[in-house]
């Protein structure tokens, strides 16, 4: 593969092969850089992370994160549990527990209680998406827009780090129950060969790229036989680029993986990491950069995506800088979602209303090339659902909604209407426009869900 780069560039510093170390809530103490931080602000990032995830590793810690900006630094508000990240009362109660010495077993049953009040599995993931293969349920895949099957490999179920707003979060904090994974390779290619009409794999976690490449190689390479030519697009979902850029550089696998990517390009696929971008900032490391021209020497496209954050991005000036810098790396911005109605997003969310200022506000900044990016987008039950803008319709402020997916393809690209709201921050809070009582879709979608047993 000589022409694609499988060396590091000569001259560009910062790419030593990093050996990955990694932090949990249990070494919380052992990261030397909290050490400067008040003690009480260091017992209520504990007392959270009891309850959420927490993980970090060292490159986190040295290059993204600029301790001088701390706590308002973004990737620290993206990796670092934050007091207002629980509701008030359950922070009070899991506080107290701690600073009794309750003992390990007592601080799960609360931690446990308190996760099953925020929201855990959103967007019904765990009773409607769920594809079955000779009536069989599988677990580790979801099938929920026409187009495109997810799938969970079972060794892809973490990630290098962890994000504080993981809409995922549920599966990282040990309820095995709460969790879903699949080790079938077997099945994952038996049900695509039964799905003509999905075009799309779209591999998902955790993230696909903690796996090592001779098991992303056992999912990957056997969709190039002419068996499965429908499926034109590989894609995945993968914070790598930004948690360790090392895996497409240093790793001892890192040449064997481009190898991979390469070969399936070579196949005629579409491949695509969909790279999980937050701030602009993630992307200036020369390890990063260099990560990025790296994965495009195999042919691969890295398309970018991202919640809209309040405490890490809710700024038009973040998003306009990313995007360009994105467009100019040759990254192509996809999505900006709606931070989800789950785990911490009372500290997170911003109003929809909010979240498409800020959306045009970058918009208006940047050139057609970095415009390419959809939103403010939900990733709700009945599909994902973008604020278009706000208008007034014959004296009636509204907002103008789409769906950019839906359970019913038909439902995509029909203009609709709710009423405006200023404080609403997710689908169900918003009333349909116009004295109407209900959305288009929502007799169907109820009729699904009842099919559904959901
Ligand atoms: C977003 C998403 C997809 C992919 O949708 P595209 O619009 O094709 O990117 C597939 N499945 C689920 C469940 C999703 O949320």
């Amino acid at each position: 593969m000589p022409q694609s780069g499988l060396q590091p560039q000569a001259g560009v510093t910062g790419l030593e092969g990093a050996r990955f170390q990694v932090y949990t809530e249990r070494q919380f103490d052992r990261i030397e850089a909290l050490q400067r931080l008040p003690d009480a602000t260091r017992f209520a990032m504990r007392v959270v992370a009891k309850v959420l995830p927490f993980r970090v590793n060292r490159y986190v810690i040295d290059e993204l994160i600029d301790w001088d900006r701390v706590p308002d630094d973004p990737v620290f508000q993206l990796s670092f549990p934050q007091p207002g990240m629980l509701p008030e009362a359950d922070f009070e109660r899991m506080a107290a527990a701690v600073r009794r010495g309750a003992d390990r077993s007592t601080l799960q049953v609360l931690a446990r209680d308190i996760r099953a009040g925020l929201n855990p599995h959103p967007a019904g993931q765990q009773q409607l998406n769920v594809p079955l293969l000779d009536g069989q349920p599988l677990p580790g895949m979801q099938h929920k827009y026409r187009e495109t099957v997810l799938f969970f490999p079972s060794q892809g179920q973490t990630c290098h780090s962890y994000c504080t707003f993981c809409f995922r979060w549920a599966q990282f904090v040990g309820d095995r129950e709460m969790r879903f994974a699949s080790n079938e390779a077997e099945s994952l290619h038996a049900y695509l060969r039964r799905h003509p009409e999905v075009t799309d794999l779209l591999m998902t976690g955790g993230d696909p790229m903690v796996m090592k490449t001779h098991h992303l190689a056992a999912y990957l390479e056997p969709l190039i036989a002419p068996r499965f030519e429908h499926v034109q697009t590989l894609r995945i979902g993968t914070k790598s680029l930004t948690f360790w850029p090392q895996r497409y550089v240093t790793d001892p696998d890192a040449d064997a993986l481009l190898r991979l990517l390469e070969k399936l390009v070579a196949a005629g696929k579409h491949v695509a990491l969909m790279a999980h971008y937050n701030h602009g900032r993630e992307l200036d490391t020369p390890i990063a950069r260099e990560a990025i021209r790296r994965v495009r020497d195999t042919g691969a496209v890295i398309r970018t995506q991202a919640p809209l954050l309040r405490h890490i991005n809710d700024d038009a000036g973040v998003w306009a800088d990313m995007w360009r810098t994105q467009a100019r790396l040759g990254l192509v911005p996809y999505y900006m979602f709606v931070e989800r109605d789950t785990g911490a997003r009372r500290y997170f969310e911003v109003p929809l209303a909010r979240a498409w200022h800020i959306y045009r506000d970058a918009m208006q900044q940047v050139s057609g090339v970095a415009r390419t990016a959809r939103g403010p987008s939900m990733s709700a039950a009945p599909g994902k659902v973008e604020v278009q803008g706000v208008a007034s319709i014959r004296g009636e402020k509204v907002f103008v909604l789409r769906f950019i997916q839906g359970r019913n393809p038909d439902w995509v690209q029909r203009p609709f209407f709710a009423r405006y709201d200023e404080t609403a921050t997710w689908l169900d809070q918003l009333r349909p426009a116009f004295g109407e009582s209900r959305f288009f879709f929502e007799d169907e979608f109820d009729l699904m869900q009842r099919e559904a047993g959901a």
